[in-house]
């Protein structure tokens, strides 16, 4: 599915002008004191970025891959925070979108699609990243319920989610449930047992969860019985959307610090010239202007995969791969550039160097991409 080229740009200039006049002048400050840009968020609301991929019959914008992916580099060169307030809503959406029964998307898209509810994202563990096998939170059916028990790690958004896609194992395998809740630290037998304090991304909040005896019923089966014991499988293709994300806001730092190097290249004299005069300064430039245009095709490619309804594993990996190292490279080729002011807080260098490492790790290693490219690949060329 593809949506209206203009409409497309039109949006994208508007969340471009959202981040120059409102995002930009408070970036640096929420950041370093850890504060959740509630007004920010107001605002995506009201761009109505909660129904981004959302079907319009749904009350979402309904809009295609690409055009998401180009929306959340946009809010990354202001602020890649902004983008993880988003990308966990958004798997869940399109699990419930794509797998939900027709009861279950009536009854919560409308209101993800409004931000009225935020989504979260819970697979990984504190012994279960990259391991989905290891996988322990189990999920105990009793009666016309189940009772969930165990530990969630790294959950984005978790503390102010009112729905979360949870992995839990249940007697036919791992299956992934649409877990109600209260935003805020208790709900039931769910806790927020850990705020995680983290080098980058701050402001948004990233938290360990317990569940204790805690009772959904047994319509919370993410589109019922006949998906039990095939959440993985549902959750993992869900992050093909979530690695599209991971390399848009990859692509956003990037850009932000290509552009930020290109400016302070012109502006900064050294023996007489602007530093942009020096050939080794030209040559850092013009190398991440090269990576920034091959990470920029990755991930247009990808999307455009996934608007096609064609499977992305391959596609999704190598963007989220490629645009992420470009990402981590460019936040500290922009550092050398900038000289001893990249590395003060005064600039927003060092902001970028601190978050770059999290597209590395985030929605699968980089370790991990790679197996999962190879094994693509292996599998759609057999001898
Ligand atoms: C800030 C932040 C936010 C996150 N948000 C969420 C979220 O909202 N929801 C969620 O479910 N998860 C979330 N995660 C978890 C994230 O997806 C995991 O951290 C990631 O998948 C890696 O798992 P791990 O940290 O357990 O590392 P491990 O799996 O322990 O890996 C450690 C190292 O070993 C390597 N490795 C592991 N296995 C292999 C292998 N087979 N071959 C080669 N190398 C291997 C890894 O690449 C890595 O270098 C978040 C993480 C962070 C840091």
């Amino acid at each position: 599915m593809r949506i209206d080229p203009e409409l497309a740009d039109e949006l994208v200039a508007t969340v471009r002008a959202f981040v120059a006049k409102d995002v930009l002048p408070v970036a640096s400050e929420l950041e370093h004191t850890d504060e959740y840009p509630t007004d920010l968020v107001e605002q995506m609301r009201a761009l109505g970025l909660f129904g981004a991929t959302i079907p319009v019959e749904h009350g979402g914008l309904g809009l295609d891959v690409a055009t998401y992916a180009r929306v959340v580099e946009e809010l990354a060169v202001g602020w890649m925070s902004l983008t993880g307030i988003l990308n966990t809503h958004m798997i869940a959406a399109t699990l419930i979108t794509q797998h939900g029964t027709p009861e279950q998307q009536k009854r919560w898209l409308p209101s993800m699609a409004a931000g009225d509810v935020r989504g979260a994202l819970s697979l990984s563990e504190p012994d279960a990243g990259s391991d989905t096998k290891a996988l322990r939170c189990k999920a105990t059916p009793d009666g016309d319920e189940y009772v969930i028990d165990g530990t969630k790690m790294w959950v984005t958004n978790g503390e102010r989610s009112g729905i979360v896609a949870l992995a839990a194992r249940t007697p036919e395998g791992v299956t992934c449930f649409m877990v109600e809740k209260r935003p805020g630290t208790r709900s039931g037998g769910i806790s927020v047992s850990r705020t995680i304090g983290k080098l980058g991304y701050k402001g948004v909040e990233t938290v360990e969860m317990t569940y204790t005896d805690h009772r959904v019923p047994a319509d919370a089966v993410l589109g019922g019985p006949v998906n039990l014991g095939r959440g993985l499988r549902l959750i993992l293709g869900a992050l093909e959307l979530g690695r599209v994300n991971i390399a848009a806001r990859a692509l956003g730092v990037a850009r932000a610090a290509f552009e930020a190097s290109l400016r302070y290249a012109q502006q900064r004299h050294t023996f007489g010239v602007p530093i942009a005069k020096h050939q080794a300064i030209q040559f850092k430039l013009a190398d991440m202007a090269t990576k920034l245009e091959a990470a920029r095709l990755l991930t247009a490619s990808a999307a455009a995969k996934l608007d096609a309804g064609e499977r992305a594993d391959v596609e999704a990996g190598m963007a989220k791969l490629f645009a992420s190292e470009t990402a981590f490279e460019l936040a500290t080729e922009a550092m050398r550039i900038h000289g001893g002011y990249g590395y003060t807080t005064e600039l927003p260098i060092e902001r970028y160097y601190r978050d770059a490492p999290l597209m590395i790790i985030g929605e699968g290693t980089n370790e991990i991409q790679r197996l999962v490219i190879a094994r693509g690949l292996l599998e759609r060329h057999p001898l």
